[in-house]
């Protein structure tokens, strides 16, 4: 154990024991008939000094990085070391029967509205024990010290419930406000046309699609502030109120209005008073003379004694919009010139909104276009499918939220479906579905190149978007976009959300250029990936060529090395082969190779790497074996060869191999030198007989005793393409 864990665990230890230590000390000196104001010692002021000392770092710590959850004003600590404190004032004032014998009712009040919650009863105990060295101190009895502890906790209890409880109504009481304030500015820039999807139901959408409407809806109020209460003031009006329709045209809600009288924030039915009248005709409405208590004016709360009403209509495509609202104390009509003036403040209105409206649409094209921009440059960055992925992932989620994305892979050649990648909340079974041409949206996108579902109407009833048992049930929008390159489908991209309308005709024509950029990279990929493929692997046999065989060799032999592991070499080569070739043709030649490829791919652990080396000449390299270990595997694979029986034209054909094994470290610790060593044993085995396995290991008698005219030939022959192997 290091000094510096040492010191950090005794200060950990010590933070915990100090308070406990004061509180007890405290308790122990009270309770001994110390802490008395005409006996008071050093030891009493060593712990009033530490206790005072213990809360200033308690209530003073360090200052708490930003980001951090704000803690409580006073900790557990905190509070049980000003209880002590308290109850020493309270022994040196003379105990229960002195001045501030009610002190400590007043802390526990204060600590049950401070302090964290979840201590409180700790805070409880040590005043409990406080209470007792007191009553210890003063010889008490039993009886009385219960009494005075019912009334001490109780009334800590009793403040701890009232705060709490109080604390928790003023935060759901805030929490409605927010939730309220919210829904009431998402329906003002619903029917103000500001949003991009109509009226989602369910929880809200975009944060930055409300952030942008918030902003818009701030623009549009401080102008209509500005113009209504011009024409409140040049017109002698006493109000001037804007009020605009809902999505559905059944309300009237108040947008703006220039008054001193309070009015209805409340939906207003569109068919009420004089405002229903002007909605209905479509046209300017004025009345005059109106009796004091007339109610026909519904954008007040209550009757307002006004005599004289115009009303002009809000007219945006045709479509009466909303109602221009003006009144006035004074019985006299409305001119035919005021009302011309209101109709003129009308347009003015709606132009403004709709120049708001169309900023908020450029506001939400740029954020579009930003979110593809990004998208596509991060896909242009990438290389492999995952990288792909990942990148789709972030660009789908800046564009719209959704609950569910997953990509689907298409075998054109097996016509068959796979689902590769999920991101977020999958049904069972979906991660690893695989399905064909079954009728699901998924496979009819592909098929048809189209995306689905027709115009983004899902019915779950009907419509299933994988397979049967693993589609979305919770899904009210769906969207299948089919990924295509050179009218070839490479597979599918689902978007799901449990809100209804979530993709509308924008985001989905948004996303079907992201699906073409992600085909595309996708593409791209695939085909990096055969090229890399082809690079590394030995076409006949499908296991690695010699070349990235020596790369995985160089890092594994190096990995090897440093965490101080085993590792073994394999070299084989079947026993005369020319024969073969010579006797049955070459082309049997190739299928014996390949089928010695299949030997070694069934004898082969998860962990080792195999490459045909040239000709028929193979090599296997096994991490952690050892020597002996290694000599086990070579000694299954020669007798699975020896049993394999390869069918010609001519009868069936058996052939044998010899191996040669060397290990790292006991033979080398170099490349070069493992192989050198195997490549020798290799030999022993063919110049003892063949199909037989021999080891590099000195304490081998046969390898050894052939050793120096061995090494002759076969280092020769492995020195040769030296340079080719290290390079
Ligand atoms: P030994 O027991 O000493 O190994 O005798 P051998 O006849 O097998 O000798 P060697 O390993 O040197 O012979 C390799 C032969 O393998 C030479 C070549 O005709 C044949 N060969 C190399 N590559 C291929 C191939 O891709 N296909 C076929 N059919 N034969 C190959
Ligand atoms: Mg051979
Ligand atoms: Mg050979």
């Amino acid at each position: 154990m290091s000094l510096v864990v040492i010191f950090a665990t005794v200060r950990r230890v010590s933070r915990w024991i100090a308070t406990p230590a004061l509180v007890g000390a405290m308790a122990v000196r009270i309770a001994g008939g110390g802490m008395r104001l005409g006996s008071a010692d050093l030891v009493d002021g060593v712990l009033v000094v530490a206790c005072v000392g213990g809360l200033a770092l308690r209530v003073f710590p360090r200052p708490v990085p930003v980001g951090d959850a704000e803690a409580p004003p006073l900790d557990l600590g905190a509070a049980s070391i000003c209880l002590a404190l308290v109850y020493a004032i309270v022994s040196f004032g003379g105990g229960l029967a002195g001045p501030f014998s009610a002190l400590p009712l007043l802390v526990l009040a204060g600590v049950a509205a401070l302090a964290d919650p979840r201590w409180s009863w700790t805070v409880g105990a040590s005043a409990a024990i406080l209470e007792f060295a007191l009553h210890h101190a003063a010889a008490r009895d039993a009886q009385s010290l219960a009494l005075r502890l019912a009334v001490v906790l109780g009334s800590g209890a009793l403040h701890f419930v009232i705060t709490r409880t109080e604390i928790a109504r003023v935060r759901a009481h805030a929490r409605s406000l927010l939730h309220d304030e919210r829904r009431r500015q998402r329906d003002s820039a619903r029917s103000l046309r500001l949003g991009s999807a109509p009226a989602p139901a369910g929880p809200p959408a975009r944060s930055a699609e409300d952030a942008r409407n918030r902003g818009s809806l701030e623009e549009i109020h401080a102008s209509l502030v500005g113009l209504l209460n011009l024409t409140r003031r040049t017109m002698h009006l006493r109000t001037c109120a804007l009020l605009w329709v809902d999505t559905r045209g059944t309300h009237l809600r108040l947008v703006e209005a220039a008054t001193n009288d309070a009015l209805q924030t409340e939906p207003i039915p569109a068919g009420a008073g004089a405002l229903g009248a002007v909605m209905q005709l479509g046209r300017p409405v004025a009345l005059s003379s109106l009796r004091p208590d007339y109610a026909g004016l519904p954008y007040y709360v209550a009757p307002s004694g006004v005599r004289g009403f115009a009303g002009v209509p809000v007219i945006d495509d045709g479509t009466v919009r909303g109602v221009l609202a003006a009144d006035r104390d004074d019985a006299t009509p409305f001119s035919a010139e005021d009302q011309e003036t209101l109709e003129s403040v009308a347009l003015q209105a709606r132009r403004l909104i709709n120049n708001e409206r169309v900023f908020a649409r450029l506001e939400r094209i740029k954020n579009d276009m930003t979110a593809l921009f990004q998208a596509s440059r991060a896909l242009g960055e990438a290389m492999t499918e995952d990288q792909c992925l990942a990148a789709l992932t972030t660009a789908a989620k800046a564009i719209v939220p959704h609950d569910l994305l997953v990509f689907t892979a298409f075998d054109a050649a097996l016509d068959r479906h796979r689902v590769r990648h999920v991101v977020g909340d999958a049904p069972q079974g979906l991660a690893a579905a695989e399905f064909d041409d079954n009728g699901g949206l998924v496979a009819a996108a592909a098929r048809s190149r189209v995306a689905l579902p027709y115009r983004g109407q899902f019915d779950p009833r009907t419509q299933f978007v994988f397979t049967r048992s693993t589609s979305p049930k919770s899904m009210a929008s769906v969207l299948v976009l089919p990924l295509v390159v050179r009218d070839k489908a490479l597979g599918t991209l689902t978007l799901c959300a449990e809100r209804r309308n979530a993709f509308p005709e924008a985001i989905r024509q948004l996303l079907g250029v992201l699906a073409s950029h992600v085909s595309v990279t996708l593409a791209n990929a695939a085909s990096v990936r055969r090229l890399e493929e082809m690079a590394t692997t030995d076409p006949m046999t499908g296991h690695l060529n010699k070349r990235a065989l020596e790369t995985e060799f160089e890092q594994r032999l190096r990995a090897a090395a440093r965490f101080g592991r085993t590792l073994a070499v394999v070299v084989l080569d079947i026993d005369k082969f020319k024969n073969v070739n010579d006797t049955y043709g070459h082309s049997v030649g190739d299928v014996v190779i390949k089928g010695l490829g299949a030997v070694l791919g069934k004898c082969r652990r998860e962990t080792d790497a195999i490459a045909r080396f040239g000709g028929e000449e193979f090599v296997v390299v096994c991490e952690q074996t050892d020597g002996p270990g290694a000599f086990l595997l070579a000694e299954r694979i020669r007798e699975e060869l020896q049993a394999t029986i390869f069918p010609t034209e001519h009868g069936p054909l058996r052939v044998t191999c010899s191996l040669g094994v060397s290990s790292f470290p006991v033979d080398g610790d170099t490349r070069a030198t493992l192989f050198e060593r195997a490549d020798q044993a290799l030999y022993a085995a063919k110049h003892g007989g063949r199909n037989q396995t021999r080891t590099a290991t000195p304490s081998d008698a046969q390898t050894d005793a052939r050793k120096p005219a061995v090494s002759a030939r076969r280092t020769a022959r492995v020195a040769a393409p030296k340079p080719a192997r290290s390079a």
